[in-house]
């Protein structure tokens, strides 16, 4: 790797310098505010407990930040950024290293479960310090077709983070949180303050890990329509779980107090009022109905 500077790049005068010398500003409609705080890179990279056996996918690797670490502790390390200027750069960082591969591309829509097939891995860690902007719908994305990650360290808006996750002993109350739960257990590591980034965010991060069940908790058959089913359940908060399904759904509230019934589920419950597990028998006993 050609860091000819000899400083981490998670250091305000390296990425100063490296931005001036692309002539680049930061863009904020990509999220990117880099870490200019050593320990803190270390601290992810550590907290991802990467080894050489192991596969690792970074999303939007910036200036290389997290990169430069990643790429001495793993068996192999794909970077994928979206901003062309970005990825230039990470080219010629990493151009001595056969272990790493730079790839232009949008995280959003990028086919995981075909890049693991072609490389053959049976499974990769995946690493980011993510696009604020993009953090639900990227998670969506990651969780149902990032194929076989076996854990997520994702940094993170603290706030979002909270609203989100099951942190804090709180109950979940989203459907991306559910899903969470449906893949893996969600953990929080530790707090990033704003001034470990350039520029300065208005918001303070976390860092958070999500590691895959090695046997999953449940089976759904479909788990798309799974969560088109928890997105529904969520989708009129002020309704009753049941009257936010019918509207939603289709099928009128006879026919779902049926299906609440066989699920020993009262009529007047909330959506934030279920457990994953209730989630999903009332997933299957609604799908069995409709046959
Ligand atoms: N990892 C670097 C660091 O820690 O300093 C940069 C993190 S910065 C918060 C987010 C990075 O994600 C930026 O480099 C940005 O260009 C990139 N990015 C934004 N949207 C993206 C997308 N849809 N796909 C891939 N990368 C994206």
């Amino acid at each position: 790797m050609v860091n000819v500077f000899m400083q981490p790049i998670a250091s305000a005068p390296m990425v100063r310098r490296l931005l001036q010398e692309m002539n680049l500003s930061p863009n904020k409609l990509l999220g990117q505010n880099f870490l200019i705080c050593e320990k803190t890179a270390q601290r992810i990279v550590q907290a991802a407990k990467i080894n050489k056996e192991d596969n690792v996918v970074e999303i939007g690797p910036g200036l290389g930040a997290l990169s430069e670490h990643m790429a001495k502790s793993a068996g192999y390390l794909g970077l994928l950024e979206i901003d062309m200027r970005l990825h230039s750069h990470l080219y010629r960082l990493f151009a001595d290293n056969k272990l790493v591969e730079v790839m232009q591309g949008d995280a959003l829509s990028f086919d995981y479960i075909l890049y693991a097939k072609n490389k053959c891995w049976e499974d990769y860690l995946l690493v980011a310090n993510l696009p604020y902007s993009i953090t639900t719908p990227l998670l969506q994305y990651i969780l149902l077709k990032g194929g076989p990650w076996r854990s997520l360290t994702l940094m993170m808006q603290k706030e979002f983070a909270y609203k989100l996750l099951p942190l804090s002993g709180k109950a979940a109350a989203s459907p991306l949180a559910l899903l969470m739960q449906y893949y893996g257990n969600i953990n929080e590591l530790f707090a990033v303050s704003k001034e470990c980034f350039y520029p300065r965010p208005q918001v303070e991060s976390i860092v958070i890990q999500i590691t895959r069940h090695k046997q999953a908790l449940f089976a759904v058959k479909n788990e798309e329509q799974f969560t088109g089913f928890l997105k529904a359940a969520f989708s009129h908060r002020r309704k009753t779980l049941l009257n936010s399904l019918c509207i939603s759904m289709g099928q009128d509230a006879a026919w779902w107090r049926e299906v609440f019934n066989s699920c020993g589920l009262g009529e007047n419950k909330r959506a934030e009022q279920l457990t994953l597990a209730e989630y999903v028998y009332l997933f299957t006993t609604y799908e069995r109905q409709l046959i």
